[in-house]
């Protein structure tokens, strides 16, 4: 079948997965403590509580929206996440490979980041990218399941067999989207994971889909 979607995570695929948490544990403490009028190691540990009890598997874990309701926080969460873009990393080869794909595929980013956080974490990128998609935003589920990536092939009009998807999460970004018919590459930038369908990196993931024509 003929590829015509290329499929991105972005934490720890396009850029450093680090952004959000310096949101999570630094910013939105911040603001906490000058609200409460407690220190910022006081404010972290009520926060640090206040997520755990939350937890990942609850879909108001990653809603930022939920959590400015809840503690009352001052302002709004794109304002505190747009103090921090500066900080997103894009990896070093990201930018050349989108380039080369660009012109032969449509090019998608697929997260499971509120869409308050992809946007910024794409702020650099977002020239490339046709959709970008945030499986907790567009389709309140906490991962990419096997539902998220059906509803992406639906909204593309593309068979799953078209797309390739290329992620750091070994069964959300590899396992999951093989098993709904794509093409699925799992990105170990660490090196350590070895398979046939492992890459170390975006330029490898490039050479490997060459390989598929
Ligand atoms: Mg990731």
């Amino acid at each position: 079948m003929v590829i015509k979607v290329i499929s991105f995570d972005v934490d720890g695929t396009l850029v450093d997965a680090s952004f959000a948490d310096l949101v999570w544990r630094e910013g939105m403490p911040r603001l906490l403590a000058a609200k409460e009028g407690i220190t910022f190691q006081e404010a972290r540990e009520i926060l640090d509580r206040r997520y755990d009890d939350i937890g990942e598997e609850d879909l108001r874990w990653y809603l930022p929206g939920y959590w400015w309701e809840d503690l009352d926080l001052p302002g709004t969460p794109e304002d505190l996440i747009r103090e921090y873009a500066h900080r997103v990393e894009v990896f070093p080869e990201v930018e050349g490979v989108l380039q080369e794909l660009m012109g032969e595929y449509e090019l998608i980013a697929c997260s499971n980041a509120a869409r308050e956080f992809l946007e910024v974490s794409l702020l650099d990128l977002c020239g490339y990218f046709g959709h970008t998609f945030s499986s907790t935003t567009d389709f309140q589920m906490v991962r990419k399941f096997p539902d998220f990536y059906r509803h992406v092939c639906t909204i593309l009009k593309v068979r799953p067999g078209e797309v390739v998807h290329v992620g750091d999460h070994p069964k959300f970004d590899y396992q999951v989207p093989r098993a709904s018919g794509m093409t699925a590459y799992h990105l170990d930038r660490s090196g350590d994971a070895k398979g046939r369908e492992t890459v170390g990196d975006l330029r490898e993931f490039r050479d490997a889909l060459a390989g598929l024509d």
